[in-house]
């Protein structure tokens, strides 16, 4: 590849043409940088777009970040089931049957409380930072 530097000729995003064109660099943001370029095609001078961004389109439906970690959410919703616990937990066993919004103490978890009957024999359970499924009612 050759040098990139202002004068020189380099292919990216039109932001007016909306197409990848040929644009002739007029400043650079550092060696390998590009910080303004100017459309061969409609002469507009913009800022270079870091090739991010076709890599960051292909990805956005699926690597969208969002606002709150997932574990965050457990631990949000950990800490509202908490705050309406009006029973002890009771110890976790697969011949128990659980229901929903009661509180479990597991061995190897700690403490978690029922969220969801997924079928007749398992629950999925909110612990302080996970949540699992667990059977129960055998
Ligand atoms: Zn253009």
């Amino acid at each position: 590849m050759s040098k990139l530097g202002v004068g020189k000729e380099i292919v990216t995003y039109c932001s007016k043409c909306k197409l990848e064109l040929a644009h002739i660099i007029v400043a650079m943001r550092d060696e390998v940088t590009p910080y303004k370029v100017q459309c061969k095609t409609c002469k507009s001078t913009h800022a270079f777009k870091i090739k991010k961004a076709a890599t960051a389109t292909r990805k956005k439906s699926t690597t969208r970040k969002p606002r709150v970690s997932a574990e965050q959410k457990i631990m949000n919703l950990w800490d509202e089931a908490k705050s309406k616990q009006t029973e002890d937990a009771a110890p976790y066993s697969i011949r128990t049957k659980f229901e929903i919004g009661q509180f479990i103490d597991h061995p190897k978890f700690g403490e978690g409380v029922v969220d969801k009957h997924i079928d007749n024999n398992k629950i999925e359970v909110v612990f302080q930072k996970d949540i699992r499924v667990l059977i129960h009612n055998k």
